[in-house]
């Protein structure tokens, strides 16, 4: 990027945020980080927080007013706040449901408002169950009842990207989607349900890995490094306003596969034990047997592409869990106190909530 912004990044504590917020002020960005830290960690900043651009502002996309004067006050918005994780939406589907509307309602008019470039994020989720091979932006969504969770998780997702692409058509807004498919790396909780993050965790404690149903179901898994570098090249696109884009892996595996590669990985004596879905989440569950991302829309207008494997992803998802075990960093329960980061305003509560 050849010319420094400002960025608000909501959700900015988070996985793929805090990652975000590294590369960003690496480029020489200021930003300014929105995080109620219900999912996120003030730990996830740890290296950003010795950057005299970062500041961090604790606090929820649902706070109007707070949204507005952020927004107002940045170049441009990368919008990832938001409930993620099939568990915690199963867990808390009313909760999720508004984040993730109300929320992302208050961040996008604020950014019509005041004009601002934005960048909403959304996800694969939005294809439902469609297992049907690779998935372009234009595929089907295959959608069950709205009353079991993770298709409400899929609707309100969906609001989000209805509205930032018909604030853009109706009222100029400039807008970009990506939809981001299975995504992992260093920093990703374990407590939320995601696979990887949990085989690791299991393996490298010797403990039964929980392979959900027969394993057959499949899925891509992209290095967290890799989805930052397509939102980069995203928000330095002029073409990329008005568009929707997938981001994620192309190699496919399947869970009970993943699972045995942890396993070797990690040099582990863990087992597999089958749990069903029911188990896993309660009755009612349902997942989609296959999920692999089209990216040709991405690569055609920007060039990008993956540079880590699975391998790699495998590799740092084993030494993140091995951390942890250790203690070189608590995975679980957030114990930096967040006065350490630089805020910008008042913070809201001076300890952080645990979990
Ligand atoms: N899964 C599993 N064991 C776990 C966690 C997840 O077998 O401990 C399965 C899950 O049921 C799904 C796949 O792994 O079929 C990917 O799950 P994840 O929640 O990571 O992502 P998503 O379902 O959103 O693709």
């Amino acid at each position: 990027m050849d010319r420094s912004s400002n960025y608000l990044v909501t959700g900015g504590a988070g996985f793929i945020g805090s990652h975000l917020v590294d590369a960003l002020l690496a480029h020489g960005h200021s930003v300014v980080v929105l995080d109620d830290l219900t999912t996120g960690r003030t730990e996830n900043l740890a290296k950003a927080q010795q950057n005299p651009r970062l500041r961090f502002r604790r606090g929820s996309v649902l706070d109007a007013p707070l949204v507005d004067e952020l927004v107002r006050e940045c170049d441009v918005v990368v919008h990832l706040a938001a409930a993620v994780g099939v568990k915690l939406i199963v867990e808390q589907p009313l909760k999720s449901f508004i984040t993730n509307t109300k929320g992302t309602e208050n961040v996008i008019e604020a950014a019509q408002r005041h004009e601002r470039r934005i960048l909403v994020t959304s996800t694969s989720e939005i294809y439902g169950k469609n297992s049907s091979g690779p998935l372009n932006e234009n595929s089907d969504r295959v959608l069950g009842s709205p009353s079991v969770a993770r298709w409400s998780y899929s609707t309100a997702k969906a609001v989000d990207e209805i509205m930032a692409v018909l604030y853009h058509r109706e009222r100029g807004l400039r807008s970009t989607v990506v939809r981001f498919f299975n995504t992992v790396g260093p920093r990703q909780s374990s407590a939320y349900g995601m696979v990887i993050p949990r085989f690791a965790r299991q393996a490298v404690r010797g403990e039964p890995l929980t392979v959900h149903a027969d394993g057959r179901q499949s899925r891509c898994f992209l290095h967290v490094s890799d989805a930052v570098a397509a939102l980069l090249l995203l928000l330095e696109h002029p073409d990329a306003v008005g568009e929707i884009f997938n981001i994620g892996a192309a190699d496919e595996i399947s869970i009970r596969e993943l699972a045995e590669r942890v396993i070797a990985r990690a040099g582990s004596v863990s087992a597999l034990e089958h749990l069903s879905y029911d188990e896993a989440y309660g009755p009612g569950f349902e997942d989609m047997e296959r999920r692999v991302p089209d990216t040709a829309k991405l690569r055609a207008l920007t060039g990008w592409q993956p540079r880590h494997t699975l391998a790699d992803v495998l590799a740092d998802a084993i030494a993140d869990a091995r951390a942890e075990l250790r203690g070189d960093r608590s995975a679980q329960v957030p114990s930096t106190p967040e006065q350490r980061l630089p805020t910008c305003g008042p913070v809201a509560g001076t300890a952080l909530a645990g979990r």
